[in-house]
């Protein structure tokens, strides 16, 4: 079926096509996978060639990488980092802590699944992950922005129902963010 482009479409083609050579991230180095992270920034995977940079504050980072195990103190950082970047951001999970526990599974100070938080738009399995794989990870998230299908975090703005619930339970209470979820999904239009 032909696609109908409206004003609006047609600037959010534009917008993927600018966005997705020209990523900022921001490593939240919770794990022991943070060290695979050297390689691939510096000269022998050089991840710049594929326009990803780091970046050290979240209001500039579009892609916020989780690079292993959470504990609630950490959750907590996490979620208050996640709030204060600007739409649209990626949340990449980064080794299997961050998709079931990994190692950690049964141990009662970690999270099992990112994604009962936040949403995560790509998990990067293994135990360590290499940086190859970290750079095809990259590579299927550039894909999936310029397809226009990177919207996990609308999710966010959603179900923030959801994942405000999910965080208040295991932080035993509501955390002080300073942002309003609800009103910023009414500025984006998302219902
Ligand atoms: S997935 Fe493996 S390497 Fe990554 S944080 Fe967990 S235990 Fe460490």
């Amino acid at each position: 079926m032909e696609e109908k482009l409206t004003q609006r479409s047609v600037w959010e083609k534009i917008s993927n096509k600018l966005s997705k050579r020209s990523l900022w991230m921001l490593h939240y180095c919770t794990g022991c996978g943070a060290i695979e992270l050297p390689p691939t920034m510096t000269a022998r995977f050089d991840m710049e060639r594929f326009g990803i940079s780091p970046m050290v504050t979240p209001r500039q980072a579009d892609i916020l990488l989780i690079t292993g195990y959470l504990s609630v103190k950490t959750l907590k950082r996490v979620v208050l980092t996640y709030e204060q970047m600007q739409a649209p951001k990626y949340v990449v999970g980064f080794g299997s802590c961050t998709i079931n526990g990994g190692m950690y599974w049964n141990s009662y100070s970690t999270m099992k699944c990112l994604d009962q938080y936040i949403p995560v738009e790509t998990y990067i399995a293994g135990c360590m992950p290499r940086p190859e794989a970290i750079i095809a990870s990259f590579n299927d998230l550039i894909a999936k922005i310029d397809r226009g299908e990177a919207n996990s975090w609308k999710d966010y703005y959603k179900n923030y129902d959801f994942y405000k619930a999910n965080q208040d339970r295991t932080f035993e209470g509501p955390i002080e963010t300073y942002n309003d979820i609800k009103a910023d999904a009414a500025m984006f239009n998302i219902k």
